[in-house]
């Protein structure tokens, strides 16, 4: 009784305090040090229990000092207080499939070749911003230029540009028949089990996080085999496609940890077999069917006013959003789609064999692809699966401690004392209704506050993690 008076006593100080400084001018962000207070709102802690209401959660540095109902936690006086009342806050989602080095442009060959050289400076800064503004606080990015995304990862963990936490594959490994002039920068060809060991391990040294694997269904199963054990010996998991049958089989049989889509084909059903084959590996298979960029194009033919979104003009040049505007004109006509609209029908069975077969299912987008963008594709997975059957708190851990599961980050994806402050405030009830989740008003991510009453308010502070 008497800690919660104490507790109390500080919460009113704490809000008395902030009420000249919740309104900071333009330039101005809570300084470095000062600990920061979400107060009221309803809790998501990412455990998968009840929600807490009236919750507040206390910031310090770049990490999560304190979490309960108001009044047992004391708000220190100089705390930087957000108001969260009516509001849900939640771990800063986690999207494990996204391309940093596209924005949505419907033409891969003019894309990679008329923005080759500018994903640094240019395209990467632009998808980052992007997926923060959304709440997406951690990204597996599954395939770029070597060179670039290593950059851009550092830089980020520098705090020289505002991004999520990244996760990065760099190029992928697969056969050599399939890579143009176009998109050889972020594909590279296994020859043999020499080759393959070589190739992990120089990606391995360039820093990357995970290894991205493709065609593995057309190389050797030796070959197959030695990419993903030479990753496991360097701590690395392995991402694989799962468009083909053969590529979950040849998947399987070397122990990838994760598969991407639900595949590129028609057909209405895993065969009895795979599912069996999956129902072996059950929880420690990892799996991210990137369900929603397939929804997106009927619904962009619908409602093509989707592409005039003022988010998109906000935070593109404008010759750059002309760009991709213009190769959005007939959705319809696009090369690209010419089998999606048959390929929704299979995707609720697939989906559903899957859960059924007990693999671990984690939110990804795809995002960058033709007309998904980055500041719009996360929410929309989870409201795909909600829309499939999924308990919308099951969604949720999908996007958030799931992923740190995978990344074996148990410092993120939940909002407790001592785990990384990666926190967002959406207004509404995502629990009943997952498309909440498109209306975040704060993005915090290592401490650090990006977004603020749903417009960006980072000016470059610059910590790093
Ligand atoms: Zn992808």
């Amino acid at each position: 009784m008497q800690g919660w008076k104490r507790g109390l006593g500080f919460i009113v100080l704490g809000v008395l305090t902030s009420m000249s400084l919740s309104r900071p001018a333009p330039n101005e962000q809570p300084s470095v040090g000062r600990p920061i207070a979400l107060v009221g709102g309803m809790l998501i802690d990412g455990y998968g229990g009840l929600p807490f209401q009236d919750a507040v959660v206390l910031i310090k540095g770049n990490e999560v000092q304190a979490v309960g109902p108001v009044g047992s936690v004391p708000v220190p006086p100089d705390a930087y207080v957000i108001d969260t009342d009516g509001k849900t806050v939640l771990p800063g989602l986690m999207d494990m499939h996204v391309h940093l080095d596209i924005l949505g442009h419907a033409d891969y060959a003019y894309w990679f070749t008329k923005y080759r050289g500018r994903w640094l400076d240019l395209i990467m800064p632009i998808a980052a911003r992007q997926l923060l503004m959304a709440g997406v606080t951690t990204v597996r990015d599954v395939g770029a230029e070597l060179e670039s995304i290593i950059e851009f990862k550092r830089r980020i963990e520098r705090g020289q540009v505002p991004g999520p936490r990244l996760f990065v594959s760099g190029p992928f490994l697969q056969v050599a028949e399939t890579i143009s002039d176009y998109d050889k920068d972020f594909r590279w060809p296994v020859r043999d089990v020499a080759d393959a060991r070589a190739k992990v391990r120089k990606l391995v040294e360039a820093g990357v996080d995970l290894i991205k694997l493709i065609d593995q269904d057309r190389m050797p199963q030796e070959v197959v085999n030695a990419i993903v054990d030479e990753a496991h010996r360097h701590g690395r998991h392995v991402a694989a496609h799962a468009h083909r049958e053969g590529e979950i089989i040849q998947g399987l049989q070397a122990g990838v940890d994760c598969f991407e889509h639900t595949g590129l084909a028609t057909e209405p059903r895993y065969p009895d077999e795979v599912i069996r084959r999956i129902e072996q590996r059950n929880a420690s298979l990892y799996w991210v069917p990137t369900l929603e960029g397939l929804y997106l194009y009927a619904l962009t033919e619908q409602y093509p006013e989707r592409l005039d979104d003022p988010r998109l003009k906000m935070t593109l040049p404008p010759d750059l959003y002309r760009d991709i505007r213009d190769s959005l004109r007939n959705v319809s006509q696009l090369e690209y789609f010419v089998l999606t609209k048959r390929r929704i029908p299979t995707l609720k069975t697939k989906f559903q064999q899957l859960r059924d077969a007990g693999v671990t299912l984690l939110v990804g987008t795809d995002s960058g692809i033709p007309m998904n963008f980055h500041f719009d594709s996360t929410w929309r997975e989870l409201y795909t699966w909600q829309q499939l059957g999924v308990a919308p708190m099951d969604a949720i851990r999908a996007a958030t401690f799931w992923p740190a599961r995978l990344l074996r980050r148990p410092d993120l994806g939940v909002v407790a004392p001592g785990k990384k402050a990666d926190v967002i405030v959406v207004d509404g009830n995502p629990l009943e209704d997952l498309r909440d989740l498109r209306h975040v008003v704060t993005v915090i991510k290592d401490g650090q506050i990006y977004v603020e009453d749903g417009r960006w308010v980072f000016m470059g502070e610059g910590r790093t993690k």
